[in-house]
């Protein structure tokens, strides 16, 4: 059924030997599923259900930058978040059940429903579901059928565009109609652009009578059929939208950019040439607008004459390329080179239409090659999308994004000011940085064990659930010259890599095996070997981890045998399979996995014996290093260790990314070596920070009799002084004078803080490490955590300080009390409750510096309560 559907499809532009080349990307990009999202979730009075695990929903929640004004519904999180119970017997009631609660739960115009890789590889029925929803409710529920393996984004989009035409447009009326109505295609409204645009064309004498789909309501794209002219707007991939609408309801359409001066007045001009023989008026209120806007705009830009001259170097994907182009000659930059990697064979055409044939364009987009690029032309600044901004920040290049996930609106005449902007206040912030380059005690007894509720619930809301993968890869991040590798399809993996890439603002290295329908229908192991072997061939890493996902678990591909056909292949890398299936647990769960799986395939217990005898000498501590800690958190431990005289050997070491990570590579840099990891026998204790953590530290207790302790955050005075008596003792070394002061000085800023903690409740929504961490703090302060909702149930559980523990999502935050501490995904719940909001765990991408704040240690737990003390103090 996917795959009839697909074919149709395909013959209509994506073809891979087809000229358009819409769809020929097979990698750097997106599934098809996160491509019909993007189309359809700007749709904010409509919710968007993901029914499948939850790596789908909670890799891709709010990771698109589009805005509105008509709902909020485009920036929350529904998912029926499958388990493999769901996998085994099937989740069609489920989806029903989670239809229904959505419904109940925020009252939507319309609920689109998304299949995905699991459940279009079981044959979920999803379009009966809907019709069954829609009879019982009454409102329209859409199936979108664009699971990730089908293939890439823009197919994705068309998937989508066809969804609308088959159940959405045409469906309803308008209550009038103009003969200047115009419907915009493909215009989604990213960072407000749609809201410069309106107003020119208004001035033009146009009307917008339905946005497909930036900042669109659900009924007025009903209607869309009742226009004059369709505008498709930067989207080759909504293009069959407006084919089929010329052919069923005889609407012309024009495709336009409305990025830069020359390609507005050109959209103008081509709009009101069609609609100018309806209604003359048109034809003279465009040229008037355009010379008023141009002369505005010649004025306003008086100011940025200083960017003319300057090179830059754009990647952006399809019409974007070719606009920015002229975007960027408007403002006087010079074009040094432009990447074309997810650019049609039609935008290449007209790229060389601007740039003359010997347009610099450039296939290979590779990071490496990218910055070769910029070092070869001599450029000044780099203008592409959001995953190269880590890239440009490394190398000190002036940077925008153009993207969907910016944060500027670039498209009309009002956007290309801003744009000025932007890379004149980058230029400017390089300028002037050019070197840029009584001990014991705590203070009350442990609260008794919490009840845990674990609800099953059919309908995860707003999930804080991430996918066991996404902590694996995580976890091998801290690895150095290591890469992980993810076999499924690609959406995890670009999805996941722009979430964790936001997240540390790091330069991050995830690869995928990029299962698409013929692997899913014929064995995939051997395209797991192939790209894991192009990855080992092309840069030589000293580990590669592979990674299961929802697809190849339920598949049941022989991983364990691909990974030992590899192994022999290339004796040199040693391959670590680590089993993250998505619909098994969550993230904190993936990255211990991924630890056990290191120290389980890098220490062999052979080498016991020649341990026993070299660890007196070395006085390596190893250090289990959970994923609740920062970057910050992990330089701040080893810096501890150290002086008291022993080496730590951190298991990861994510300290990695506290942005010391320097040059271009597939590769995560900076971690744990291979050779650290061949002395973990020789350690003389490991600190396990984190429950989560303590199977890996027992295998080596099992393996080489080495002790361990685990602890739950360093953040709270207890604990602190538990580990510094520790290391005393392990350096047989006092407590060096530093720390005797930090800790007076806690103790004294404890003393400060606790008026503004006594009493006061707090909610909490974290991974269950954190939440125990956290909580324990709080309730040394006298705050009480009234409810902890962690995304899946483990025996760490029991540990957190609260009232009660609810595994959940952050719906189930409490709707009383008087702070949240949550991820940032909780901003909206925290302001339609107006609650203050401490942004912690994961994600955390609109806070600037998380991946450097410090909360272990006396210094950090002090940071961390004035923090806290703070956002209380202001709720007083
Ligand atoms: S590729 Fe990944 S994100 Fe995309 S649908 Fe498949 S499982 Fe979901």
């Amino acid at each position: 059924m996917i795959t009839a559907n697909m074919d149709k499809l395909m013959q209509s532009g994506c073809e891979p030997g087809g000229t358009e080349k819409v769809c020929r990307s097979r990698g750097g990009e997106s599934c098809a599923f996160d491509g019909a999202m993007i189309v359809l979730q700007p749709i904010a009075d409509a919710a968007h259900l993901v029914h499948g695990p939850i790596v789908c929903c909670g890799n891709s929640w709010e990771g698109r930058g589009t805005l509105s004004t008509r709902g909020n519904l485009h920036r929350r999180g529904f998912t029926t978040d499958m388990g493999e119970m769901d996998i085994v017997y099937g989740s069609e009631t489920k989806l029903l059940n989670a239809i229904h609660k959505t419904h109940e739960k925020v009252r939507p115009k319309a609920i689109f429903v998304y299949a995905t890789c699991v459940s279009g590889l079981i044959g979920e029925d999803i379009a009966a579901v809907c019709r069954k929803a829609e009879t019982e409710l009454g409102i329209r529920v859409i199936p979108v059928n664009a699971p990730g393996f089908v293939g890439p984004k823009n197919l994705g989009n068309r998937i989508a565009g066809e969804t609308l035409l088959q159940y959405v447009i045409g469906t309803g009326e308008p209550p009038e109609t103009t003969d200047a109505d115009i419907n915009l295609i493909g215009e989604y409204n990213i960072a407000g652009d749609l809201w410069n645009i309106e107003p020119v064309l208004r001035d033009a004498g146009l009307r917008v009578l339905s946005r497909i789909t930036g900042n669109a309501t659900f009924e007025e794209i009903t209607w869309a059929h009742r226009a004059r002219l369709n505008v498709v707007v930067c989207s080759r991939a909504l293009i069959n939208v407006a084919k089929e609408m010329e052919i069923r309801y005889g609407i012309p359409y024009v495709e336009v950019s409305f990025f830069g001066k020359t390609e507005m007045a050109k959209a103008l001009r081509s709009i009101s040439e069609v609609l100018k023989g309806q209604n003359a008026a048109i034809g003279e209120s465009t040229e008037q607008c355009i010379e008023r806007e141009e002369k505005n705009l010649t004025e306003r830009l008086a100011s940025y004459g200083h960017l003319r001259g300057k090179k830059a170097v754009l990647y952006t994907g399809g019409v974007k390329s070719w606009s920015f182009i002229t975007a960027l000659m408007d403002l006087g930059i010079e074009i040094a080179a432009v990447g074309t990697k997810k650019s049609s064979h039609e935008d290449e055409a007209k790229m060389r239409e601007i740039l003359g044939p010997d347009a610099p364009l450039v296939e290979d987009v590779t990071p490496k090659n990218l910055l070769k690029l910029l070092r070869e032309s001599d450029a000044d600044m780099l203008v592409a999308g959001g995953r190269n901004k880590y890239l440009a920040a490394k190398e000190g290049y002036p940077f925008i994004d153009v993207n969907q996930e910016r944060h500027s609106a670039y498209a009309g005449y009002s956007g290309l000011i801003t744009m000025a902007e932007d890379l004149s206040s980058s230029i400017r912030f390089y300028e002037r940085n050019r070197a840029l380059s009584d001990r014991k005690g705590r203070i009350g007894n442990r609260a008794p064990a919490p009840t845990v509720v674990a609800p099953r619930a059919d309908l995860c809301m707003d999930p804080i659930k991430h996918s066991p993968a996404l902590g694996a890869a995580i976890a091998l991040q801290g690895m150095d010259r290591a890469i992980p590798i993810l076999h499924g399809a690609q959406g995890c993996t670009f999805l996941g890599k722009v979430l964790i890439t936001n997240h540390f603002r790091e330069p991050i290295s995830l690869l995928s095996s990029k299962l698409f329908v013929e692997d899913v229908v014929m064995g995939s192991e051997e395209r797991l070997i192939t790209a894991a072997s192009a990855a080992v061939e092309k840069n030589s890493p000293d580990i590669v981890g592979i990674l299961t996902t929802g697809l190849s678990e339920v598949k049941g591909d022989d991983v364990a045998a691909a990974v030992g056909t590899l192994q022999k292949a290339h004796p040199d890398t040693l391959f670590v399979q680590v089993s993250t299936p998505d619909f098994t647990g969550g993230m904190e769960r993936g990255y211990a996995s991924a630890v056990e799986a290191i120290v389980q395939t890098m220490v062999p217990a052979g080498q016991r014996a020649a341990a026993r005898t070299a660890r007196c000498v070395t006085k390596a501590i190893v250090i289990f290093a959970g994923m609740h800690l920062t970057p910050g958190d992990v330089n701040e431990l080893k810096s501890m260790v150290e002086s008291f005289g022993l080496r730590p050997i951190l298991v990861p070491d994510l300290g990695a990314l506290d942005g010391s990570r320097a040059g271009v590579s597939a590769l995560a840099l900076g971690g744990t070596t291979r050779e650290e990891l061949a002395e973990l026998p020789d350690s003389v204790f490991s600190l396990v920070i984190g429950a989560s953590l303590e199977p890996a530290a027992r295998i080596l207790e099992d393996r080489f009799a080495i002790g361990y302790r685990v602890f739950h955050g360093l953040s709270d005075l207890e604990e602190c002084d538990a580990l510094l008596d520790l290391l005393s003792l392990l350096g047989n070394q006092p407590i060096p004078l530093r720390y005797v002061r930090e800790r007076k000085s806690l103790i004294d800023g404890m003393r400060d803080a606790h008026g503004y903690f006594g009493g006061r409740t707090i909610g909490i929504a974290l991974e269950p490490d954190h939440a125990v961490a956290l909580s324990r703090l709080l309730s040394d302060m006298g705050a009480v955590t009234v409810r902890a909702v962690v995304p899946e149930q483990t025996s760490a559980c029991l540990d957190i300080e609260a009232a009660e523990v609810v595994v959940g999502d952050l719906t189930d935050l409490p709707h009383r009390c008087d702070l949240f501490v949550a991820s940032a995904h909780a901003e909206m719940i925290a302001a339609e409750r107006h609650i203050p909001l401490l942004q912690a765990g994961f994600p955390l991408h609109k806070t600037l510096g998380a991946a450097t704040k410090v909360s272990v240690g006396y210094r950090g737990t002090l940071s961390r309560i004035y923090e806290i003390g703070t956002l209380l103090m202001g709720a007083h």
